[in-house]
């Protein structure tokens, strides 16, 4: 059996796993980063592609503000722009209790430096004119937007790997444990590999690495619908968001208007696909907000698989169990916009020790029956 050394073993190539390698190879440190598939062809390769602050909990502020300092570098760290936008993120009110949640909302996070700006239903009206009458109110964050997740996130594991980091695709990890002084880890293919760190960043399937370890984490799958029109001609001017869920949507350049919101189901294991109950769901909720697009022809639905905890946040950071391994998933939906800072910070725990940004919210140990939160 051959055996691979190097300093840091990355589980799962989407991304937060590229990510992480990006920023561990400027380090100068060795990186092998390995995805049992394609990297970047999971939840991180059809997501919606919303990158997106507004609407995200307190906790979360932190890492997306510096993800969105980093969205801004984006073309100097891929090597393209990844049809990266900021044209807004409007999140719409349907009704007065609805306005008040938002309110609050805003209240909450107004401290972040979001610059959200409050319209009544007349401004939304007159600046958007293609939107349902019987919004009441809408809340707007300017220098929120989109991206081209099937573009972005390929391409972060193609920067990691003009930065030093060896990619290995179709490469699953099957064991990894910890000798005391390295991490054996071995490969469905029979290879071995010894590190001094290991990040786990396997998405939906990293309760498995993360019991490889002795570690419980509640997580759970969730199959988040999309869906894309024909090219239409060009109305939507922001990225849109219902407050209380259940539709968003975005227009490229293309003229599609990409749309998701309510579940797909399971097949098997890891594999989600539409469901006809909730593709007429998403269809009549799209009508109801841009009722000019009531009758544009639906090209394609799809879902993916991503892996939720129980309190939406993501577990990042270091292992409750075993010193030098650490933890990135969990994004329970929303981790394409913070994903570069979460990649980031796992670099900066590995070369320095410590995190450029508070994570204590989001320890993996935080659900077991000791932290009290069960
Ligand atoms: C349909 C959908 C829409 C979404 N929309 C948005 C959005 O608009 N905005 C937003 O911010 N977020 C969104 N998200 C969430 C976001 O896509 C995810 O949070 C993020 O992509 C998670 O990245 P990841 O790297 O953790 O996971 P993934 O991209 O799933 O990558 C994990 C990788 O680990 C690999 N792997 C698993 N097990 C092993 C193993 N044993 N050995 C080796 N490799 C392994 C997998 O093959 C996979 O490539 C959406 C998610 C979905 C599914």
């Amino acid at each position: 059996m051959q055996t691979l050394n190097t300093d840091v073993l990355i589980i799962g190539a989407g991304i937060i796993g590229a990510s992480t390698a990006y920023f561990l190879s400027k380090q100068g440190l060795q990186v092998l980063l390995c995805d049992a598939g394609q990297s970047g062809t999971k939840a991180s390769g059809v997501n919606f592609g919303g990158v997106r602050r507004q609407g995200r909990p307190l906790s979360q502020m932190p890492l997306a503000m510096r993800s969105h300092e980093l969205w801004g570098q984006l073309s100097e760290l891929i090597g393209i722009d990844g049809e990266y936008i900021r044209c807004g993120h409007l999140k719409v009110a349907f009704t007065e209790q609805d306005m008040d949640r938002l309110q609050a909302y805003n209240s909450s996070v107004a401290s972040c430096g979001l610059d959200l700006q409050w319209l009544d239903a007349g401004q939304v009206h007159s600046r958007y004119p293609w939107l349902s009458r019987d919004i009441v109110g809408a809340s707007l964050c300017p220098a929120d937007g989109h991206a081209n997740p099937r573009l972005v996130s390929p391409a972060l594991s193609w920067a990691a790997q003009q930065s030093g980091t060896r990619l290995m695709e179709h490469c699953r990890i099957t064991s990894s444990c910890y000798d005391g002084r390295h991490f054996q880890s071995e490969t469905a293919d029979q290879q071995r590999i010894q590190s001094r760190f290991v990040v786990n960043t396997a998405g939906a399937w990293a309760g498995n690495i993360a019991a490889m370890f002795g570690e419980a984490v509640p997580l759970t799958e969730i199959y988040p619908q999309m869906g894309v029109t024909e090219p239409l001609p060009s109305i939507m001017n922001v990225v849109l968001g219902v407050q209380g869920g259940g539709l968003y949507a975005r227009q490229v350049a293309r003229g599609n208007i990409i749309f998701g919101g309510s579940r797909a189901h399971s097949v098997t294991a890891g594999y989600a696909r539409p469901s006809q109950q909730s593709v007429s769901m998403l269809l009549s909720r799209l009508a109801g907000l841009i009722p000019g697009i009531a009758n544009a022809h639906v090209i394609r639905f799809w879902s993916g698989v991503e892996g939720a905890t129980p309190d939406l946040n993501p577990c990042l950071g270091p292992s409750s169990t075993t010193p030098g391994l650490f933890h990135g998933f969990g994004y329970s939906g929303a981790g394409f916009q913070v994903g570069l800072a979460s990649g980031e910070v796992l670099a900066q725990l590995i070369a320095t020790g410590n995190s450029p940004i508070p994570i204590e919210d989001f320890r993996i140990d935080r659900f077991t029956a000791d932290s009290g939160k069960l």
